[in-house]
């Protein structure tokens, strides 16, 4: 199921395939399962069944890559708690891993 896994190439770290985990089932496929897509400015969220789930805020994607930036990419996916839809507005994204740094 990982079709996405382009080695980071780029100064920038990007974070589209990064796995996620969203709050609400997908209407089509009833699924929780997700990754980042590619946005302007922020990040969206697609359907592992490649429904568009909706979008990550500037705040939480930077938030996102910092996380990834300081400990890599996370081995599970991040859960968003915010429905996909409302997680813009909320610019709210839980990391589990994220809420206790290492330094
Ligand atoms: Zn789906």
């Amino acid at each position: 199921m990982s079709r996405v896994r382009h080695p980071s190439g780029r100064a920038d770290t990007s974070l589209v395939g990064l796995a996620i985990v969203v709050p609400t089932p997908c209407p089509r496929c009833n699924g929780t399962a997700a990754t980042l897509g590619v946005g302007r400015g922020q990040a969206s969220i697609m359907c592992a069944c490649g429904r568009h789930r909706g979008w990550v805020s500037h705040a939480s994607y930077n938030f996102i890559a910092e996380t990834v930036r300081l400990s890599g990419r996370p081995t599970e996916p991040i859960r968003i708690r915010a429905p996909a839809r409302t997680a813009a507005a909320l610019g709210a994204v839980a990391a589990s891993q994220a809420t206790a740094p290492c330094n």
